[in-house]
């Protein structure tokens, strides 16, 4: 029997990323390269100034790298003008940042409702019933500054997920949520994974580390396949 290796859908390779700022140059991406097949959780973790927020933005064609590729389901997405980042980024990708998912003049309900509109299909699933699923029913005419911290991440995570994307970008989504928001953000990324989503995740919690299926580990800008310490490799299991 010939087993079928899952399609990579995110793909990154040698990402390299300069900031300049006056005299003071920074490489803040030093050739990385990686995949994300489908159905596949990654954790990306590393110190702070490691690089991953520069990463995950050059992933998200959210910032372009100085050099090398990005890769979506196949199609180049960096090195591309701004607005056609933005389009390919609405049809195949979503962001979970750890704030500023949502737009403050905008209601729940529309903030959902806005990369669907850009997309131009009929989603999967409608605003109404994305913010159910996140337990947000019965708030989606609020505006965001009317939700608490834990809510917000939880309407976030309804817009990351409003095109059903193939692949999940999220940065430290866990960082400061309570304990019952970050379950739940970790069963649906789980979820969404266990569809075929790609999702890539940057991290610190130790919870995410032991759900991931590989951990890529920065150090200084450069990108190695972390080794997992026994106790922490085993079955996957956000469902206690
Ligand atoms: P991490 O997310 O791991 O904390 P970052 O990606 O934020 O790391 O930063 C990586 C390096 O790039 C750091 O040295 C940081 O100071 C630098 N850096 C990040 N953003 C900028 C910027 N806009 N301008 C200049 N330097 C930056």
């Amino acid at each position: 029997m010939t087993t079928v290796e899952p399609e990579t859908v995110l793909a990154a390779r040698e990402l390299y990323r300069f900031y300049r700022a006056g005299e003071e140059e920074t490489l803040a991406l030093r050739g990385v390269s990686l995949r994300v097949r489908q159905g596949e959780t990654v954790a990306v973790v590393g110190p702070s100034g490691s690089g991953k927020s520069t990463l995950l933005a050059c992933l998200a064609g959210l910032d372009e790298p100085s050099g090398g590729e990005v890769r979506v389901g196949g199609v180049r997405i960096s090195h591309r003008p701004e607005t056609e980042r933005a389009r390919l980024r609405a049809r195949h990708i979503g962001v979970l940042l750890q704030s500023r998912n949502l737009l403050p003049q905008l209601s729940v309900r529309d903030n959902v409702r806005l990369p669907q509109r850009a997309v131009g299909k009929r989603p999967v699933a409608s605003a109404g019933e994305l913010l159910a699923q996140v337990g947000l029913g019965e708030r989606t005419h609020a505006l965001p500054r009317q939700l608490s911290g834990g809510e917000l991440a939880r309407a976030g995570l309804a817009v990351a997920l409003a095109n059903a994307p193939e692949v999940l970008l999220a940065d430290e989504p866990t960082g400061e949520l309570d304990g019952e928001t970050e379950h739940l953000v970790l069963v649906m990324l789980r979820e969404r994974a266990a569809r075929g989503c790609a999702v890539l995740i940057v991290t610190h919690s130790v919870e995410v580390v032991r759900n991931a299926d590989r951990v890529i580990e920065l150090a200084d800008g450069g990108a190695a396949e972390a080794t997992r310490p026994a106790s922490q490799q085993g079955v996957p299991d956000v469902t206690r």
